[in-house]
């Protein structure tokens, strides 16, 4: 099954992690970005479209800088991002002209993508370069990019990606083989997984520990966009980028790697989007009537279910349901402030009319903008 489906994808997201295509002390590795552009290049002659998320930018700054090691302040990062960034891609243009292939330069924020209409404007943007036969290149806006706008790391920002294009795959390059019984610098008896049907706490809790020094992400994740992708019903494959073909041969067929099986979604995308692309700006604390309307009986949100508000935010904002003892189970976009819904929790609609004067809506989460998450 797994060969099946991998040598039928179309649509892939090639995630390329720092270590692969750059180091603090030598700078841009431009025998593998070759090597790699090569590779993709093969791929993309086989009538597959590809996109690349590719991390480094913040790795050759550092070179380029002399700065002798990764910088924890977020300015030094970003100002080391905004010199790498401009070599990374001159590297990939001229990787890519060898294999007679167009690339384009796209850099998102969390931002861009929690804006319905700019998601779909950079929907409408990938999918028009894929159809020209361009290859894009993504990377986070890291020279913009603080806390709160911010993926944090390119596993994340890949597994995004990978919706924003309806992506059939998301592959992870980076330097490890893929997800292992048990840590292999650790227990050298530990074995390859070649197929992850489900991604267990389990999973998520032994991929923990291990982290590397000269990116943003780790094994954790790698773990947790692979979740994201399945959630969004994408597939994801962990393979390393330092052996050669690897990618090629998979997609042919070959073993390597481990592959992630998504979840069954019947969601819309833009429910997906509501659920899983925008962070909840604050949380409503229901009781259980109100828990059960949501969960068993299809229901919108009415304000007399909420017992609690936390938080501060705007109409239209995403926000997090959860049960009174702080299991976050749904998420919506409300129809009310934080502020508006202090006054009003707990009261029936005619009560509500007398505290606001009107009662602009019935239902503080119509079920439309409303997802429940499981989890
Ligand atoms: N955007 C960062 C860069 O290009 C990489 C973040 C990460 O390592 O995940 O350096």
């Amino acid at each position: 099954m797994r060969e099946q489906f991998l040598t039928a994808c179309k649509r892939i997201v090639v995630k390329i992690g720092s270590s692969l295509v750059a180091s603090p002390k030598g700078g841009l590795r431009l025998d593998r970005i070759n090597r790699l552009a090569k590779e993709l290049g093969t791929i993309r002659a086989t009538n597959r479209e590809i996109v690349v998320v590719s991390s480094g930018a913040i790795v050759a700054g550092i070179s380029h800088l002399a700065l002798q090691t990764y910088p924890h302040e977020l300015p030094l990062q970003q100002a080391a991002a905004a010199v790498g960034q401009s070599r990374l891609m001159r590297s990939y243009e001229t990787a890519f002209e060898e294999t007679h292939h167009k690339i384009a330069q796209i850099l998102l924020t969390h931002q861009d993508l929690a804006d319905r209409r700019r998601f779909l404007n950079a929907r409408h943007t990938l999918t028009t370069l894929l159809q020209l036969g361009v290859i894009p290149i993504i990377n986070e806006n890291d020279t913009v990019a603080i806390d709160e706008i911010r993926f944090g790391d390119n596993d994340t920002l890949a597994g995004q990606v990978a919706h924003v294009v309806d992506a059939d795959l998301l592959v992870i390059l980076s330097d490890v083989n893929g997800l292992y019984t048990q840590d292999p610098h650790f227990h050298p008896s530990a074995t390859l997984i070649p197929f992850v049907p489900v991604i267990t706490p389990e999973i998520e809790e032994s991929a923990g520990a291990s982290r590397t020094l000269n990116s943003r992400g780790g094994m954790i994740t790698k773990i947790r966009a692979a979740k994201q992708a399945g959630r969004f019903g994408v597939s994801t494959l962990l393979l390393n980028g330092e052996t050669p073909l690897a990618l090629q041969q998979v997609l042919e067929g070959q073993e390597g790697g481990t592959l992630f099986q998504p979840q069954e979604s019947s969601l819309t995308s833009r429910k997906q989007w509501i659920a899983f692309t925008l962070r909840p700006k604050g949380e409503l604390i229901l009781d259980e009537g109100a828990v059960n309307a949501l969960t068993q009986r299809g229901k919108s949100l009415l304000p007399s279910g909420i017992k609690k508000v936390i938080g501060s935010f705007m109409t239209g904002d995403p926000v997090a349901c959860l049960t009174e003892d702080g299991k976050s189970f749904a998420q919506g976009l409300t129809n009310y402030s934080s502020e508006t819904l202090q006054r009003i929790l707990g009261k029936k609609t005619s009560e509500i009319r007398k505290i606001l004067g009107a009662l602009e809506y019935e239902e503080v989460i119509h079920r439309d903008n409303l997802v429940l998450t499981g989890s």
